[in-house]
């Protein structure tokens, strides 16, 4: 029996350690992972501005407005600033660079519009960094998963739009948080596990989300420019409407116009959706991670609350015999190391045998709970009271001499004699016997202190019980 509990402490203690090192790793996790996402944010806010230099590589009056409004963007101005420079950027399209009469412009925006329609292949992209996670989920995981994994894999297949990825990455995480409350294999191993899972899906939310911020730094100056051209181009329409005698060209330039329109739409369409997406991957890239971090506070809690049952009496509350053995272990090391003394108490109640015998057990259990409740407020801080065994308590008392421990012993006596405890109107009579023994040069274990009180404990109930004696 007594091995059986001392094998499930052993456990018990062994399953803290493994909690307290995952957390740690996952928190650790955690922090890293933070600081990249932040690391992102910063990016996306520099990187508008950067793009504008790159349309604004040659001398014209578009480039320049260009570098203006990237100095406007890094500057912060305001929005009125800003929409004046578009001003003269529309200015400097009709007038230069960009002209939609003529031919597919040679540089300019527009080349922009075509160099960035890779959709299918960040698609593509996606879905095999997707199935690399898949891939590892399969080799690690149970048989019990690979239905799930399997499933994954066909809804990948079937993806014909980027934000159905969304989708695929809930359930991969949702199954890592089946997989860690399920599990009852090796926390470490998980730890790992978990901890490389998560930074390849941030790897893969990276690669989206930088994409996006590219694509979304287009998209504002698109929506900008989107706007002027239509303008400019139902402005030209009209002109051209006007002048019937060169019907011929006409005809080319509605040609022309209505292809830029289409590259227009098509170009809107996959930012507009690009953009929900990454601001959806935003918002449930932080769920996962507030749900990541919910649990490591469950199993903080946990842990916590298994290492105060691990010391804990069930009965009064009090420290146990483990926490006992451990307190007394330490101070017996310190006195090796330097000589700082301390004291035990060790409380043995009177004819307890008598008082479960009359009253009853539940009223003898009452007992037990009453001396400790009424023997705690009167140690320090640092004293430690446990429960021996059964009837018996013990009281640490670090740096605390004979005389000390005898006058806070004979305070415990007096206090536990005067409890009036009525059962039917008649008083339990409760008294203690007292053993108290401090530490002295030759002492090498807590047994040799432990031995002095137990006889002084026998003396005491020779004498005639209810009373303090030291040995
Ligand atoms: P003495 O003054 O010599 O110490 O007499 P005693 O009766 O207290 O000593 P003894 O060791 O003969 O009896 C201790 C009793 O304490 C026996 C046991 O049933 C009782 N006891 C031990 N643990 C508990 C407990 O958790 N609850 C209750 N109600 N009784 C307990
Ligand atoms: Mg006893
Ligand atoms: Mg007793």
């Amino acid at each position: 029996m007594v091995e059986q509990r001392n094998d499930k402490t052993e456990q018990l203690q062994a399953e803290i350690i493994k909690l307290r090192s995952q957390k740690d790793h996952l928190l650790k996790e955690l922090d890293t992972v933070e600081a990249q996402y932040e690391n992102i944010d910063s990016l996306y806010r520099r990187y508008f501005p950067i793009i504008l230099d790159a349309l604004s590589q040659d001398s014209t009056a578009f480039g320049k407005a260009c570098i203006q409004l990237a100095t406007a963007m890094r500057k912060k101005a305001s929005p009125v600033k800003i929409e004046y420079i578009f001003g003269q950027i529309k200015t400097a399209m009709i007038h230069e660079d960009v002209s939609p009469v003529a031919a597919p412009p040679k540089k300019g925006f527009l080349s922009y519009f075509r160099k960035n329609s890779s959709e299918d292949q960040m698609l593509e992209n996606l879905r095999q960094s997707y199935q690399d996670v898949v891939n590892q989920l399969k080799s690690i995981l149970d048989q019990k998963y690979t239905q799930k994994l399997e499933s994954i894999t066909s809804n990948l297949l079937k993806i014909e739009e980027i934000q159905d990825f969304e989708g695929v990455r809930e359930n991969i995480f949702s199954l890592i948080f089946n997989y860690i409350t399920e599990t009852s294999q090796d926390r470490e191993k998980v730890n790992a596990f978990i901890r490389d899972i998560v930074s390849r899906i941030f790897e893969i939310e990276k690669k989206l989300v930088s994409s996006y911020e590219q694509t979304n730094s287009l998209l504002s100056s698109n929506q900008g420019l989107e706007s002027i051209l239509n303008d400019e181009m139902a402005g030209i329409k009209d002109s051209f409407d006007a002048a019937e005698s060169i019907d011929d060209l006409r005809a080319k330039i509605s040609t022309g116009l209505s292809s830029i329109e289409k590259a227009l739409e098509k170009k809107q369409k996959v930012d507009q959706a690009i953009s929900r997406l990454a601001e959806k991957s935003k918002n449930s890239f932080t769920s996962g991670f507030a749900r990541l971090k919910q649990e490591l506070h469950s199993a903080t809690k946990y842990s916590e609350e298994l290492e105060k049952k691990l010391n804990e009496d069930q009965l009064t509350s009090a420290k146990n015999r483990r926490a006992y053995d451990k307190k007394i272990q330490e101070e017996m090391d310190r006195f090796l190391r330097y000589k700082t003394i301390f004291s035990l108490l060790l409380i043995d109640v009177d004819k307890f045998k008598n008082i479960n015998d009359t009253y009853g057990h539940a009223i003898g259990d009452r007992c037990l709970q009453e001396i400790i409740k009424r023997t705690q407020p009167l140690l320090r801080k640092n004293d430690m009271l446990a429960r021996y065994g059964g009837e018996e308590f013990v009281v640490i008392m670090p740096e605390t001499d004979t005389k000390s421990a005898m006058k806070v012993a004979e305070k415990i006596r007096r206090t536990i004699e005067k409890i009036e405890f009525l059962y039917k109107k008649e008083n339990v009579r409760l008294t203690v016997s007292i053993g108290v023994s401090c530490i002295k040069d030759g002492d090498t274990s807590p047994m040799d202190l432990f031995g002095r009180a137990d006889m002084a404990v026998y003396k005491a109930k020779e004498n005639g019980r209810n009373q303090v004696i030291t040995q």
